[in-house]
C-alpha cells in the first residue's frame, strides 16, 4: 500500500490558502478587457495590423513585469504563417497570412515548466442588422483569458515567493482560424515540451452565469488534478463536461502527451456575436475562476511530484 493517498489527504485538509494584496485584480482584469475589446482594435483578426496592436499590448505587459521573452524573433514575438482555411477542416488553405503568438518565461530555476496560455485573437469586424461595419468585441472570447493570462503574469512575478516550476505564459493568436497557432507553437516550440509538468488553457472565463459553472476540461488526463477538484471545496459549480472539449488549443499538446485543462465559463448567446461586450461580463466572476486555479495551483506545488529540481 502506498502512503500517497494519506500525503494527499494531509495536503488538501491543510486551512486553504490565503490570498494578499497581490492576488487577482478586478480593476486591472477590466482595464486589460476594455483595451483588447475596443472599436479600435477592429475585433483583432489574425494577420491583421490589430493583431500586432493587441501582439505589442500583451507584450508591453509582460515586459513590464520583468519576464523572459520566450518568441522567435529575438523578443516576445512569436511569428508564424499559414495559409488560412477556407472552411471548416479545410487542410489545403487559400491565402498566406502572417500571424503573431506572444510568449514570456518566469525563470525559477526549476527543471519543470507549466504552461499558462490563452488566445487573444478574434473574428474581425462584421456588418451589423443595419449594414454598418462593426467590430466584433470578443470581450469575453477571449479578451478576458488574456486579462487573466495577464494578471496571473502579474500575480506571479509579485508574489515573493518562488514558485516549485518556471512558468511560461503564451498569448496565441490564429484561435479563430481553427486553432493553427497553437499547433505551430507545439511543433517548434521555444522552450523543452518534455519538461513541461501541465498545460492550462484560459479560453473564456468572464462570464460565469448566476449557476456560478465553470468547466474545467481534460481532467481525465490529470488526475492528480482531478483529485484536488474532487476534494476541495468551492462555491462555484465545476463542470467537467462541456460542448467543447478536443477543439481548443491545448489539442497538439495534449498529442504529446502533455497534460492539459481548459478553464472556461462556457458558451453563452452572445459567443461570436457582435454582443459579446465588456457590460456584459462578470468580473468578480472571472476573479473567482483566477483565485480558484491559484488555490489549485498551489496545492499541486504541495505535491511530492511537483517539487522543484533546481537547475545551474
Ligand atoms: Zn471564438
Amino acid at each position: 500500500m502506498s502512503l500517497r493517498p494519506f500525503l494527499f489527504l494531509f495536503f488538501v485538509s491543510l486551512p486553504s490558502f490565503s490570498f494578499s494584496q497581490q492576488s487577482i485584480n478586478v480593476a486591472k482584469l477590466k482595464t486589460h478587457v476594455r483595451y483588447l475589446s475596443s472599436e479600435k482594435l477592429h475585433g483583432r483578426l489574425t494577420g491583421s495590423q490589430d493583431e500586432l496592436s493587441a501582439a505589442y499590448y500583451i507584450s508591453k505587459n509582460f515586459k513590464s513585469l520583468g519576464l523572459i521573452p520566450k518568441g522567435n524573433i529575438s523578443s516576445y514575438y512569436y511569428s508564424y504563417k499559414f495559409k488560412q482555411p477556407l472552411f471548416e477542416g479545410d487542410t489545403i488553405g487559400g491565402k498566406l497570412i502572417s500571424g503573431i503568438n506572444v510568449a514570456a518565461f518566469l525563470d525559477n530555476h526549476c527543471d519543470k515548466t507549466v504552461i499558462i496560455s490563452a488566445h487573444f485573437d478574434h473574428l474581425g469586424m462584421s456588418k451589423n442588422e443595419q449594414g454598418q461595419l462593426k467590430a466584433y468585441p470578443g470581450a469575453n472570447d477571449n479578451a478576458s483569458g488574456v486579462a487573466g493570462l495577464l494578471e496571473l503574469a502579474r500575480y506571479f512575478t509579485s508574489n515573493k515567493k518562488k514558485e516549485q516550476f518556471n512558468i511560461l505564459f503564451v498569448a496565441f493568436s490564429g484561435h479563430e482560424q481553427g486553432h493553427v497557432a497553437a499547433k505551430l507553437f507545439c511543433e517548434q516550440p521555444t522552450i523543452d515540451l518534455n519538461t513541461v509538468l501541465f498545460m492550462v488553457d484560459l479560453d473564456m472565463i468572464g462570464a460565469m452565469n448566476a449557476q456560478s459553472q465553470l468547466f474545467v476540461l481534460g481532467l481525465e488526463h490529470f488526475k492528480d488534478m482531478n483529485d484536488l477538484i474532487v476534494n476541495s471545496k468551492t462555491e462555484l459549480n465545476i463542470q467537467k463536461e462541456g460542448m467543447m472539449n478536443m477543439t481548443r488549443d491545448t489539442e497538439p499538446f495534449l498529442k504529446k502527451n502533455i497534460k492539459c485543462i481548459t478553464f472556461s465559463t462556457g458558451i453563452n448567446s452572445n459567443t461570436h456575436k457582435i454582443t459579446d461586450e465588456l457590460k456584459m461580463l462578470n468580473f468578480e466572476g472571472e476573479k473567482k475562476v483566477l483565485d480558484y486555479l491559484l488555490m489549485l495551483i498551489s496545492k499541486l506545488e504541495e505535491m511530492p511530484d511537483y517539487k522543484c529540481k533546481q537547475t545551474q
